[in-house]
């Protein structure tokens, strides 16, 4: 970080250590320490592939009804698969949990879908993209949680199913609801509408100050929301490794990454300085 970061985090510490309903809301940028690509790195997984061509909702319907699967939609598994299964919490993580654990830290809004912030010890995860550990019932909409080493198993037994155009298998594979019905992974996809934003809404407009990290505030509704915490009269610290996105509405800015910026924030708002 530079010199004029580094005051900036001393705002930071004082604001957030004075905090009496802190709200952080994340983005990609959060896990990018993870190993996980976010939307915008040039190179990464959705440079590469067009979201409108993967299928998204309709891949099972597809599925079901006998199309083939795209070989862009099967190498997208694959690859989000391969880097999945390594990745893990980062020490950014590490320290949201620390703050929940510190009673400072009200509730985590994500649009991140890894699960990560319940994996590192935040209990309070509002996800308006939705959740890849968690299913939802095509047929009657229940909610199923799966462990990261069942998305892990379900995702290679996905992969050879298709590969070998096993139709009963895949419908074996899905029908995991007590109902019987199919069951698909519970994200948000493009044009479809958002998870929780009420309780992300109110949490927003509740809070008094608002951490924002690793996002470059482009999708809506959710990028809305540090908008909504500000007319409510907080006051926002973003921290962006390259730029600050929300430089217009924020009272202190970090240029640094999360996974470095947070760990040092909590040890100094611990100490007290
Ligand atoms: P984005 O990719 O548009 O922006 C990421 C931002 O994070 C950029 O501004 C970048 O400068 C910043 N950044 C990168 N590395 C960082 C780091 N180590 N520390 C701090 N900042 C860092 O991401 P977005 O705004 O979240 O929007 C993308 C959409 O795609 C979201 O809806 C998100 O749900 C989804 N997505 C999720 C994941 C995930 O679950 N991990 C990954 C990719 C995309």
């Amino acid at each position: 970080m530079k010199s004029m970061d580094e005051e900036r985090l001393v705002e930071a510490v004082r604001l957030v250590g004075g905090a009496k309903r802190l709200v952080a809301f994340t983005g990609a940028g959060m896990s990018e320490e993870s190993g996980i690509p976010t939307f915008r790195d040039p190179g990464g997984l959705w440079d590469r592939y067009d979201p409108d061509e993967l299928g998204g909702g309709d891949l099972f319907s597809g599925l079901l009804s006998g199309s083939a699967v795209p070989d862009t939609t099967f190498q997208f598994i694959s690859e989000f698969l391969a880097c999945y299964e390594d990745a893990r919490p980062n020490p950014g993580h590490d320290a949201l949990a620390e703050l929940e654990r510190m009673g400072i830290l009200r509730a985590v809004i994500t649009q991140n879908i890894d699960n990560f912030h319940r994996e590192a010890g935040n209990t309070d995860v509002l996800e308006v993209h939705g959740n890849v550990c968690r299913l939802s019932c095509m047929s009657c909409g229940a909610k199923v949680r799966l462990e990261r080493e069942e998305l892990v198993a379900m995702g290679h037994e996905l992969l050879d199913l298709l590969g070998a155009g096993d139709l009963a298998g895949l419908m074996r594979l899905i029908s995991r609801c007590s109902c019987g019905g199919a069951c698909m992974l519970d994200v948000v996809g493009f044009g479809e509408p958002v998870q929780q934003m009420p309780q992300a809404s109110h949490e927003s407009e509740n809070c008094d100050v608002m951490l924002i990290l690793g996002t470059s505030g482009v999708v809506w509704p959710a990028a809305s929301l540090p908008v909504r915490a500000k007319r409510a009269g907080a006051r926002l610290v973003e921290v962006n490794a390259t730029e600050c996105c929300f430089a217009d509405i924020i009272d202190v800015g970090i240029v640094g990454k999360t996974g470095e910026v947070l760990p040092r924030l909590v040890e100094l708002v611990k100490t007290g300085r």
